[in-house]
């Protein structure tokens, strides 16, 4: 069984911590994971891929657990040398451990390889017990439209999350560079060839949405004979950690579980999902969803440890049976 998940950072690395755990670990299943690198950022000249390194470290067991990003028994000395320098980006957290994986990155970027290959030699290391890839070797980078006291200008996803908390207001999110992206080499045969396709509870806009900014991906998926499950970010209308609700407002989609569905759409009206699990409190507002063609599944959707994200993992797992063409 191949099993194929789309994911963000924080909330994709744990459901997919889940779903390891669901399937024995060495699985007996082989699992892909597709991690968003809209996020990424070339910061004191170093390639940083946030959202894949929280994948890696939340898989490999090295992630700060308490922070929820960064390594475990982690320091910040040189992020403390560099704002003394007066080096702008401080605001990046960047700890000491972490700058060895960032300067292994850059290394092997410099010297030609592709953020594939380099995702893989630094797996090597951390054994996630899953295919780890980028979106895409292009880059593709999501930029927000603020409009505050320094008036309008685009701005890093980055700066905008860490540096602004999202407080600036967002008018707009853009995925430059995503229309000429290409899919990573071996990201679009993943989605063709697997048997069943997740998509993690990440942020709708900024993890799955920059995944689905890549055409060929979104192609993919309308196209493949695999069924789409995905899981909510949200519960009962809030989300669990981070700024899901602000990324939703900008984009106009009400926030609730049964709103990011439509948003996502069913693929018999051309969109991207088959099945959508919703926490029990979203049950009744989630039931219409089968009139327009997502069959939904409840269930406590708190990640609360590893044993709650697998009886999440099993349950998508069962709804993709259920939705199976
Ligand atoms: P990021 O890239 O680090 O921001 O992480 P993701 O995009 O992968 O995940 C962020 C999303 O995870 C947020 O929208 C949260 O609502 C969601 N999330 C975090 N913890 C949980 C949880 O325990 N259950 C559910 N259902 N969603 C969660
Ligand atoms: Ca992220």
């Amino acid at each position: 069984m191949k099993i194929v998940v789309l994911a963000g950072g924080h909330g994709g690395a744990r459901y997919t911590r889940g779903l390891r755990a669901e399937l024995g670990n060495p699985p007996a299943t082989e699992i892909t994971v597709i991690g968003n690198t809209a996020d990424d950022l070339v910061l004191h000249g170093l390639n940083i891929c946030p959202d894949l390194d929280t994948l890696m470290y939340t898989l490999g067991g090295g992630l700060a657990e308490d922070r929820g990003w960064g390594r475990s028994d982690e320091t910040f000395h040189a992020n403390e040398e560099l704002a003394a320098y007066g080096v702008p980006g401080s605001w990046f957290g960047l700890g000491d451990r972490d700058l060895a994986t960032h300067l292994v990155r850059t290394q092997m970027l410099t010297a030609g390889y592709s953020l594939t290959d380099v995702t893989e030699a630094l797996c090597a290391r951390w054994l996630p017990g899953v295919s780890l890839l980028p979106m895409s070797d292009d880059r593709v980078e999501t930029h927000v439209v603020v409009n505050d006291d320094e008036g309008q200008r685009a701005i890093h996803f980055q700066e905008w999350w860490i540096r602004y908390q999202a407080k600036s207001r967002a008018e707009r999110f853009i995925y430059v560079g995503a229309p000429e992206a290409q899919p990573g080499p071996e990201v679009v045969p993943a989605l063709m060839n697997a048997d069943c396709i997740l998509l993690a509870p990440s942020n709708p806009v900024v993890s799955i949405g920059a995944i689905l900014s890549v055409p060929a991906i979104t192609s993919a998926l309308k196209q493949t004979p695999a069924p789409i499950v995905g899981v909510s970010p949200l519960i009962s209308g809030r989300a669990v950690r981070g700024m899901a609700e602000q990324c939703l407002s900008t984009i106009g989609v009400p926030r609730d579980a049964a709103s990011v569905a439509r948003h996502y759409g069913s693929r018999q009206s051309d969109g991207v999902l088959d099945g959508w699990l919703v926490d029990e409190q979203d049950r009744d507002a989630c039931a219409d969803l089968a009139e327009d063609g997502i069959a939904t599944s409840a269930l406590p959707l708190l990640m609360t440890d590893v044993n709650a994200a697998a009886t999440i993992a099993s349950e998508s797992l069962r709804l993709a049976d259920r939705v199976r063409l």
